[in-house]
């Protein structure tokens, strides 16, 4: 039997929609954005006319992107991203490249037990990834998304059999965050990502049913018993021994996808693996 037919796709795997947040905060986005949305599959050639009368330009230096563009990252800056370079950490996908350590796992791991099978990181927390994830899940600079997938794609192709899962699931956030957001930053990068490789994408099986304070305003210590309880399966018929690609923007401590890797655990997903852009 084939996978997608055994449970219900809760949600389209298109992203979600946008415009409602786009209306009403102008200023914080891409002006294309809304048009994209209301006519959905934009053809490039459409794209590209567009781009002649509003020309995107790259959120990080500011320089004007030539038509035909569809991300706003030009290359010179996409080119000074940091990437996670092997060796990883066997378990939370840490560079091991600078370690004197000859260990397979980094000293965190050596002392935490993390129920995902492993993590993958496509590059480090800081300097212009750092700034484009903040662009993007704060200010909705949502034409930053092609720039993420393509960093997915490259990692994938290089560190991943991508093949060996059958379902992507995103983070969840709360209903109330995303009602301030208006999106889920996680599930647009795990449909945007599903869309390239063909993988489903399960984006309402798993919810975050607590609303809990931001983990980064919290101690190391308080992440943990925060986000504990955050999580739960509405459907778990879907989940039996099944192999899933847990998504997310960030992996700080790891507390938060460790949760949702015990929940869906717990519901009988067969093995969970993590894979997010930036490794904190
Ligand atoms: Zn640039
Ligand atoms: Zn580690």
């Amino acid at each position: 039997m084939k996978f997608s037919s055994l449970g219900k796709i809760s949600r389209p795997l298109n992203p979600p929609a946008t415009l409602p947040y786009i209306l009403t905060n102008p200023e914080q986005n891409d002006i294309l954005l809304p048009m994209k949305n209301v006519l959905g599959s934009w053809n490039k050639i459409g794209k590209g006319l567009l781009n002649l009368v509003y020309p995107l330009e790259c959120q990080i230096c500011k320089i004007e992107l030539g038509p035909f563009k569809e991300s706003c990252l030009c290359n010179e800056c996409k080119g000074r991203i940091r990437l996670n370079l092997p060796p990883f950490c066997l378990k939370c996908g840490k560079s091991l490249i600078n370690s004197t350590y000859t260990n397979a796992y980094c000293q965190d791991c050596m002392r935490t037990t993390y129920h995902f099978r492993r993590a993958w990181a496509t590059g480090h927390y800081q300097g212009i990834l750092k700034d484009c994830i903040h662009l993007f899940k704060f200010n909705g600079k949502l034409c930053l998304l092609p720039a993420f997938t393509e960093l997915f794609l490259n990692f994938t192709k290089l560190y991943i059999k991508i093949n060996e899962f059958d379902a992507i699931i995103p983070v969840p956030l709360h209903k109330t965050k995303i009602r301030e957001r208006t999106f889920n930053q996680a599930e647009l990068l795990a449909n945007d990502f599903s869309r390239r490789n063909g993988i489903p994408v399960y984006a309402d099986n798993l919810i975050k049913a607590k609303h809990t304070p931001p983990q980064t305003e919290l101690s190391k210590e308080g992440r943990a018993s925060n986000i504990k309880g955050a999580f739960k399966i509405t459907d778990s018929s879907f989940l039996k021994g099944k192999n899933i690609l847990l998504m997310d923007d960030v992996f700080t401590t790891g507390y938060t996808l460790n949760e949702c890797a015990k929940i869906l655990l717990e519901g009988g997903a067969g093995s969970v693996a993590c894979l997010v852009l930036a490794r904190g």
